[in-house]
């Protein structure tokens, strides 16, 4: 695991929104929210098999590692995270 993890609070807003982005699109169960997002406990019902988009640290390691740090990868993350938050209240 990356020093220091992603700080994930579990909103479930980047689950409730893959119409948003083209690399999670496919997902869409047809109002936005992905097909496999289980919205009576805000889980993830394929966690241990979801896709790399969905998993921040492969992501990171695969696509952008000598692009950003992993503290400026997270700040870039956390900011969409907030964006979909404020969005939600
Ligand atoms: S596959 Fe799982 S983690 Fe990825 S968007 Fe769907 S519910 Fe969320």
């Amino acid at each position: 695991m990356l020093n220091p993890p992603f700080p994930c609070n579990q909103c479930g807003q980047c689950c409730r929104h893959v119409h948003f982005s083209n690399e999670t699109i496919y997902l869409n169960r047809g109002d936005g929210v992905c097909r496999y997002f289980d919205e009576a406990s805000n889980l993830c019902t394929i966690y241990a098999q979801r896709p790399l988009i969905c998993r921040v640290e492969d992501y990171y390691r695969i696509h952008y590692l000598k692009q950003y740090s992993w503290e400026q990868f997270i700040e870039l993350n956390l900011t969409v995270c907030k964006t979909l938050q404020k969005a939600a209240d």
